[in-house]
């Protein structure tokens, strides 16, 4: 589906953080893992509502993030801060109203159209909940910017699989048509040149075939294993998986919180605090446990 896109313009107003600069850092950093990952030419960034979730628009070449990316750790004020999830605030809507109603106003002053509306609760403690440690708060985001370059990078190279397949199949017609020629000339040419060339025409064939099935096996992959590859490509290149499992067990924390103060939740979230209605992602506990694994195993071999 084809997201949104906001409106984004600079106003007059002086902020604390300005627009221009947090997304000059953010190209900059776009700059650094595209070259890291191989992604040929640049991507495009641009910012989405509040509620939305970073996404990458491939044939575009484009990433998407919510706005609430822009924050950064020190520009919330301290009284906004809540490190535990039993903090009774999280369920006080004047509070949440309170940090929604300044976030709004930080917004609107970047020159952004997106505001955090009261549907958007659950996606505001969600913030407020990663935000509680400064470092791995940036971690985070970056986790999530790199999974989404990964699946520029993997269209890229499913673009580059096409051209090979589309090669390998012009390489099988063309083995196919000099055995032909070769065979229907057998009584004209010599034999040796006849068997050297259906020996050529026939090493082309099976060459292209086997070629052609290895590239479309590795490029069918299914959704779930294509998020699964790209948050291990996002750790591979941020050289640590830290930001993902911080991000994941968040969302574990705040659904198994929502669980056990909402009735109607034991539905979409199991008891482990995956999101049951997600079918196009892996359970967010295998997502922890494979990136847990993979810093381990980094760390080991490291070490
Ligand atoms: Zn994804």
């Amino acid at each position: 589906m084809q997201k949104h896109r906001l409106k984004l313009f600079m106003t007059t107003s002086v902020s604390r953080f300005n627009y221009q600069e947090r997304v000059g850092e953010f190209q900059t950093k776009l700059r650094d893992y595209e070259r890291r990952m191989n992604i040929s030419s640049p991507v495009n960034l641009s910012f989405i509502e509040f509620h939305e979730s970073a996404c990458a628009q491939l044939l575009n070449k484009s990433i998407c993030l919510p706005s609430w990316f822009l924050f950064k750790y020190e520009d919330i004020p301290e009284r906004f801060r809540i490190r535990d999830m039993s903090d009774p605030r999280f369920n006080d809507s004047r509070f949440l109203n309170e940090v929604a109603g300044w976030m709004n106003e930080k917004i609107a002053e970047l020159g952004l159209t997106t505001i955090c509306r009261p549907a958007d609760r659950e996606i505001l403690k969600n913030f407020i909940y990663i935000l509680r440690d400064p470092s791995l708060f940036e971690k985070g985001k970056d986790f999530i910017i790199g999974h989404e370059l990964a699946h520029l990078a993997h269209f890229q190279e499913g673009l580059a699989i096409k051209l090979y397949d589309s090669i390998a199949l012009g390489g099988i017609m063309a083995a196919f048509f000099l055995l032909f020629l070769t065979v229907s000339m057998a009584p004209i040419v010599h034999l040796g040149i006849t068997v050297g060339v259906c020996g050529i025409a026939i090493a082309m064939t099976v060459g292209g075939i086997c070629g052609s099935l290895a590239h479309q096996r590795h490029a069918a992959l299914s959704m779930i294993e294509e998020e699964k590859k790209a948050d291990l490509d996002a750790v591979k290149m941020l050289n640590d998986a830290k930001g993902g499992i911080y991000y994941f067990q968040s969302s574990i924390d705040r659904h198994l919180a929502l669980r056990r103060s909402s009735f109607a939740a034991q539905r979409d979230i199991d008891e482990r605090g995956n999101n049951l209605k997600d079918k196009h992602h892996p359970p967010l506990t295998d997502r922890v446990a494979y990136l847990t694994q993979w810093q381990r195993e980094t760390l080991r071999g490291l070490g």
